[in-house]
């Protein structure tokens, strides 16, 4: 048996055995408002296992409710049946305010974007699978190749892999947190955030549909890439609609 794969069964046999835990915490109720993000999770969550953007229990969700409190996707739960009391809250560091469950393990990298980004109130991670081909295949989806991406995402950049579950994961994404609203993650997936958790699950969808497209012209042998005018048109275009529209 290979030595990776052994190392994996003992890990999953540890986790199994610690798993569900919770320091039971739940000092604060949610308020009306705060329960229309709860459904909001769960509505979005449906969507990204209906779309196989998710696998078994991947994936994590959450929103910025204010400046104190994030509610956030629970561990352990299909991102398909969510029910609304499962999404947990915590504070900017993590901790659980509210919630019967544990919050995602990949809470950290949120918590992160949030920090670096005042403007995002919603984040969402998945797993993709032609995105997370490219991001495992080590290629951003950065290449001027569709008018339309240019003008929602812009450039997808691939940043390092990072160890899920510690640090290392958010650190990875630091660089590129500030300049770009979706990033393929390396040997894992994507991550992508907005103004709203409409907003950035639309961007998760975006980056998903440009890697089949990119996959396509690769399969095609010929990719026919805009020239820098048609570029710097498109982007006068972009930043015209964004200032009609006010953001
Ligand atoms: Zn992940």
């Amino acid at each position: 048996m290979k030595y990776w794969f052994k190392r994996l069964i003992n890990m999953c046999v540890g986790t199994a055995s610690s798993s569900h835990s919770s320091n039971g915490i739940q000092s604060q109720r949610l308020s009306d408002s705060d329960t229309e993000y709860t459904k909001e999770i769960v509505h979005f969550g449906r969507l990204l296992h209906l779309k196989s953007f998710v696998a078994a229990t991947d994936g994590n969700l959450s929103v910025r409710l204010d400046d104190q409190r994030i509610l956030a996707s629970p561990s352990g739960v299909s991102k398909g049946s969510m029910q609304p009391e499962d999404p947990v809250m915590v504070d900017n560091n993590g901790v659980k305010l509210a919630g019967k469950r544990n919050v995602s393990s990949e809470i950290d990298m949120h918590l992160t974007i949030y920090r670096l980004r005042p403007d995002v109130r919603a984040v969402v991670h998945a797993h993709p699978c032609t995105a997370t081909g490219f991001a495992s295949a080590g290629i951003p989806l950065d290449q001027p190749l569709c008018s339309e991406i240019l003008m929602t995402l812009g450039s997808v950049p691939l940043a390092p892999y990072g160890t899920t579950g510690t640090p290392e994961l958010s650190q990875t994404l630091v660089p590129f947190i500030p300049n770009y609203n979706a990033i393929l993650m390396a040997n894992h997936g994507v991550v992508a955030y907005g103004a709203t958790l409409s907003e950035a699950y639309h961007r998760m969808e975006a980056v998903e549909h440009f890697a089949k497209i990119a996959l396509v012209t690769r399969h095609l042998g010929k990719q026919a890439l805009l020239d820098n005018i048609q570029v710097e048109k498109l982007l006068k275009a972009r930043n015209r609609y964004l200032n009609q529209i006010g953001t």
